[in-house]
């Protein structure tokens, strides 16, 4: 039994919202990921089996590993298509914002957003939300926002417009923010709403590979070069760090998407708790972590590189050059672990 966690008045008005527009948004967050991605599309799929004018406005382009996903080419990408993207959320009568918590993550269409009156729906699974939506289904607790825009469909009794593509997008989603069901899916529900998905019968084993076992081979090789000659460990704070300048990416040909998954690997060694990956951008560095257990990364990032995320899972960025951000990280490992001698052991020594 999947039960109804999302609170029936915030569905109420929802569906009185939806009922009285035609002309719907849906945006997400900046670098968008599967579940940015699955859950705006999805939605969009259902929207418009609804018989809605809806489209999705992201505020970049995805990456092209994940192109795959039913629609995408069909988005709105803010820094290729301005006139049309600002049109269509000024013509919306109607704003979905799924899978971040604050305008800020949405670049320049947020401050599109920030002055329309229009009304803005938030569904997402950050902690924290800005208290600028006016509705907002936000559950920190859920492994995904698919799995939450699956949960607004069902409570909504909208699950007979979940067709083969929109359960595609969500299975994306949940797929890729669970790390291949690895992680923040404990709840025994996230099955149950995946049984119900694979009930719409997709190709999952195509849409796995496409989302999780398909590289370039300079990325492969990226990440090959990224794990044995710039991995840094600190076996006393279980602590690992890769840090790739603008000059190595270049070197292997980066595009976007390329490192995707790259900041999980040093996770496998036992005794490493904590992993950072910091990529120098053209404007600022990437910081990317993942950690094990009870260790929270989304306070660290918030506190030292301007971000957040989840506990497990969180992200920012530092204005500067590599090797201030990596004097920063240095400081951050002093201030966390203050009795513990900072030496790393690279492992290429
Ligand atoms: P990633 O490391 O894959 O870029 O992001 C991991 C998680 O951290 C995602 O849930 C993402 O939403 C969040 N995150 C990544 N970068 C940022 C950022 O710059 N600011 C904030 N607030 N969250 C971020
Ligand atoms: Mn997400």
């Amino acid at each position: 039994m999947i039960s109804p966690i999302i609170d029936e008045i915030l569905i109420e008005r929802l569906r009185g919202l939806m009922n009285s527009v035609q002309h719907i948004a849906i945006t997400c967050h900046k670098s968008p990921d599967g579940d940015a991605l699955g859950s705006s599309l999805a939605l969009c799929h259902v929207l418009r089996r609804l018989g809605k004018d809806a489209h999705v406005v992201t505020p970049d382009m995805a990456p092209k590993a994940l192109e795959f996903i039913p629609g995408v080419r069909d988005i709105t990408v803010y820094t290729k298509h301005e006139i049309r993207a600002r049109h269509l959320l000024n013509e919306a009568q109607l704003i979905f914002c799924l899978d971040f918590n604050s305008l800020r993550r949405i670049d320049r269409l947020g401050e599109i957003i920030a002055p329309l009156n229009t009304k803005r729906v938030l569904i997402d699974h950050h902690l924290y939300p800005e208290d600028i939506f006016d509705i907002a289904i936000s559950h920190p607790e859920a492994s995904s926002t698919c799995e939450l825009v699956f949960r607004v469909f069902m409570q909504m009794g909208l699950l007979r417009f979940m067709d083969r593509h929109a359960a595609s997008c969500l299975y994306v989603g949940m797929l890729t923010d669970t790390g291949g069901f690895a992680y923040s899916c404990e709840n025994p529900e996230f099955y149950e709403i995946m049984a119900s998905i694979m009930r719409r019968r997709f190709d999952r084993i195509s849409l796995y590979n496409k989302a999780l076992n398909t590289f370039s081979a300079e990325s492969l090789r990226l990440q090959g070069y990224a794990i044995s000659e710039k991995m840094q460990l600190y076996p006393e704070q279980g602590v690992a760090l890769i840090t790739l300048s603008k000059e190595e990416l270049d070197r292997f040909n980066y595009n976007r998407g390329d490192t995707e998954t790259l900041v999980n690997k040093p996770l496998a060694i036992p005794g490493i708790y904590w992993s950072v990956f910091m990529r120098e951008d053209a404007d600022k560095i990437k910081v990317s972590c993942r950690s094990q257990g009870d260790f929270s990364v989304s306070s660290i990032c918030e506190r030292y590189f301007n971000g957040g995320g989840h506990e497990n899972a969180a992200g920012g960025e530092f204005i500067g050059t590599l090797d201030e951000a990596l004097a920063l990280f240095n400081q951050v490992l002093a201030d966390l672990f203050p009795n513990t001698e900072q030496t790393e052991e690279s492992t290429t020594e």
